[in-house]
């Protein structure tokens, strides 16, 4: 077992079972992710225990196999004890790094843009699995973390209990700490998993993935819109955002004469409807060899001044990575060729 596997809880668990004190836990989340130690011979507990911690748990991390990049946005091509790949990334600002976590190996969904549907998906990561990513380039590159995207390779629903315990170990007080508002989990648009994502007392951030506000076209983009058609997916997180008193981030990737034109931007208008829990964020295409290309810089916009008059929150993604292949999938796919 990977210790980054490990909730909070369920290591006071493991003390307990042992007649230890649970209290232990929280002093190995602090070791762990705030001191970002790299193993257990620094704790202040008996030998033994440090022993029983050695023989139950690892604390390794994943091995990096490419660099992209450099500067403000890196990414790496993470290996896997099992030989398989994801990928992270880290984006350095002035206030702290922000890293964008994989929660699969390849992807199921097969939106017909992304790369990473093209991978297949192979199997699931642990909770360890995305830990050891944010942690893993926290140590390489001496970086606080400030925020967590869940935004890399993978549908986090379709994973859905090992991303909760990330999150809940991202956010405990003794690990990272960070804010759940600093924490944003994407979702292509599983109905039940945004529904059981708002039943949970604490839930990270969500964004839904959306790039289309009309059944027909997004049902071509997107063949997860078949089973949940887009005002369900567009109801449930207008849901989880009042439960939560949060706001909910739609993301449009801007396709080139698919669904960048002004007609598209008044059906996303309507669909949003002057709500305030949504934002809508226009993220630049990353190209690959999907066919699809990048919207011009007029279209965008174009596309953005109508939102904008009918009062809709919007913002456009500073572009981050497109040179180093950081959008989903795009390293990996190469590096398998
Ligand atoms: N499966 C989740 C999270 C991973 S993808 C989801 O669908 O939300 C994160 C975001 O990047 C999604 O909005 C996805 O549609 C988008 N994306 C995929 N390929 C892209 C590309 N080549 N350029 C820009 N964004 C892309």
């Amino acid at each position: 077992m990977d210790i980054w596997s490990m909730t909070r809880p369920a290591l006071e668990e493991w003390f307990r079972s042992r007649g230890e004190n649970p209290a232990k836990a929280a002093i190995v989340f602090r070791e762990l992710y705030q001191r970002g130690a790299a193993d257990f011979s620094g704790l202040p507990f008996s030998q033994r225990v440090k022993s029983a911690l050695e023989e139950s748990f690892t604390v390794e991390m994943p091995e990096t196999e490419t660099v992209s990049g450099g500067g403000d946005t890196v990414k790496l091509l993470l290996k896997l004890s099992d030989g398989e790949y994801v990928e992270s990334v880290l984006m350095r600002q002035a206030y702290g790094g922000s890293v964008c976590v994989s929660t699969q190996v390849g992807c199921a969904m097969g939106c017909k843009f992304c790369q990473s549907g093209r991978l297949k998906k192979r199997r699931n990561l642990t909770a360890g699995e995305m830990a050891a990513q944010v942690m893993k380039l926290r140590r390489e590159y001496s970086q606080q973390i400030h925020s967590v995207t869940v935004m890399g390779i993978g549908e986090p629903f379709d994973n859905f209990n090992a991303v909760r315990d990330f999150c809940d170990i991202l956010t405990d007080y003794n690990g990272l700490a960070l804010g759940e508002k600093h924490v944003t989990v994407s979702t292509c648009g599983i109905v039940p998993g945004i529904k059981a994502w708002g039943e949970l007392p604490h839930p990270c951030s969500l964004a839904l993935s959306l790039h289309a506000a009309e059944d027909g076209l997004r049902s071509e983009l997107m063949p997860v819109n078949r089973r949940y058609p887009v005002r369900e997916a567009v109801a449930a997180a207008l849901d989880f955002a009042e439960q939560h008193n949060r706001r909910v981030t739609l993301e449009y990737v801007m396709l080139n004469g698919v669904n960048d034109s002004p007609e598209h931007a008044l059906q996303l208008a309507e669909l949003v409807g002057g709500s305030r829990r949504f934002y809508v964020n226009i993220i630049p295409y990353n190209g690959n060899d999907s066919g699809f290309t990048r919207s011009s810089r007029e279209r965008i916009m174009a596309f953005y001044d109508v939102l904008k008059k009918h009062g809709v929150s919007v913002t456009m993604r500073r572009e981050f990575g497109g040179d180093i292949a950081a959008a989903c999938g795009q390293l990996s796919s190469r590096f398998r060729k």
